[in-house]
């Protein structure tokens, strides 16, 4: 049996230990030590980092009454050797979920909800809940959560007797065998939990709630904390200063820039859709009425602006064809026609020059790798 040191101190990052046992795994040598401060994976928490003397931790597993430390090199069983845990990334984990503790526990008096799911990811933490919140009880959730961080509680960890266990009402996400381990944060949280937690909640930092979205009959909640909410504070910080800057409003306003900008957008849009229109009634003021076909090829138009052309034109003529691109990176093209069978046409259109696409009469449309040279001498083979 491994003695978890982790569990009565989990401030504990230095220890010395011996080796029970090496063997070469999959991943790497599965190495067992008569006591660790290593946490294997559980619980949702992921499992620690750091080294044994000179050996990398590269991952820590649980196998029963043991702990696994999966290594790069191997270590000589029996003897002694140190170990260190990655303290950094440990007191993140910590933060984080010392924090979901709380916001957890919240919700389940709030709302009746219970945490269904728990995920510590690299750079945010997921907790789903059985029923759904709204924007405003996502709020007071997180809102009573910070005011818990702000009085600075004891968080405590115990294992109460079986007899105490029974009056005690607390979370549990499955059952536990053997001794249950019962974390408590005041007025916050009851809750049987293995994984490690700060001492006080002052030390866990802001939590904050950054994204909700319904996840089976509930909801899952993506929560940045601690260090990482500051992170993320940073980061969006950045993003609106500079957004601000290029919109010339203060960061407190960028949404309403954003706004106004997209409003002036679709003004010049609507606009540009007007001279168009015009350009396209003047490309086509030349064409004769009642004529048999026309071939028109312009650069850089849209597939909407391609087919409105193609229109134009076949108000005026039998068959009308707008091809817009140039030789190099091919033409997107439309094929229209009131008296003849344009689907046909285009069948035997892409099967000589290697084209996609179809549609139903009298228009169809697609694109083709040809140059304006092929595509216009297949057109003067068919209809002359
Ligand atoms: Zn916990």
């Amino acid at each position: 049996m491994t003695d978890r040191l982790y569990n009565k101190d989990a401030y504990l990052q230095d220890f010395d230990a011996e080796v029970l046992s090496c063997e070469e795994g999959k991943k790497g040598y599965e190495i067992v030590l008569d006591r660790t401060a290593f946490f294997p994976e559980g619980g949702g928490q992921p499992a620690d980092r750091g080294w044994l003397d000179g050996v990398e931790v590269l991952d820590v597993r649980d196998k029963k009454e043991y702990v696994l430390h999966i290594c790069d090199k191997p270590l000589k069983a029996g003897s002694r050797v140190h170990g260190n845990v990655e303290w950094n990334r440990r007191f993140l984990h910590m933060q984080q979920h010392s924090g979901e503790h709380i916001l957890s526990g919240i919700i389940h008096r709030l709302f009746g909800y219970d945490n269904i799911g728990f995920h510590m990811g690299k750079d945010f933490v997921t907790v789903d809940f059985s029923g759904l919140l709204t924007e405003e009880q996502i709020a007071k959730a997180e809102k009573e959560a910070n005011e818990v961080v702000f009085s600075n509680r004891e968080i405590k960890a115990e294992y109460p007797s079986r007899q105490e266990l029974a009056s005690l009402e607390y979370r549990s996400k499955k059952e536990i065998e053997g001794d249950i381990r019962i974390v408590t944060v005041p007025g916050a949280d009851v809750c049987a939990c293995c994984g490690t937690h700060v001492h006080r909640t002052g030390e866990i930092g802001p939590i904050k709630v950054i994204s909700d979205e319904h996840y089976k009959s509930g909801i899952r909640l993506t929560l940045e904390v601690g260090w990482k909410a500051l992170e993320d504070y940073d980061m969006k910080h950045r993003n609106a200063k500079e957004i601000s800057a290029l919109l010339s409003v203060p960061p407190e306003m960028i949404a309403d820039g954003v706004e106004k900008q997209q409003e002036q957008i679709q003004a010049l849009k609507n606009a540009n859709i007007a001279l168009k229109q015009k350009l396209f009634e003047k490309m086509t003021e030349g064409i004769e009425e009642g004529s048999r076909k026309e071939i028109l090829f312009q650069e850089d138009l849209n597939s909407v602006e391609v087919r409105r052309l193609a229109d134009l034109i076949c108000a005026k003529t039998e068959f009308a064809a707008v091809f817009s691109g140039c030789d190099e990176e091919g033409y997107k093209y439309v094929m229209c026609s009131n008296t003849m069978d344009v689907v046909a046409l285009g069948k035997e259109f892409n099967k000589v020059l290697n084209g996609r696409g179809g549609g139903k009469n009298p228009m169809i449309q697609g694109s083709v790798q040809a140059s304006q040279d092929e595509i216009r001498n297949f057109f003067t083979d068919k209809m002359g």
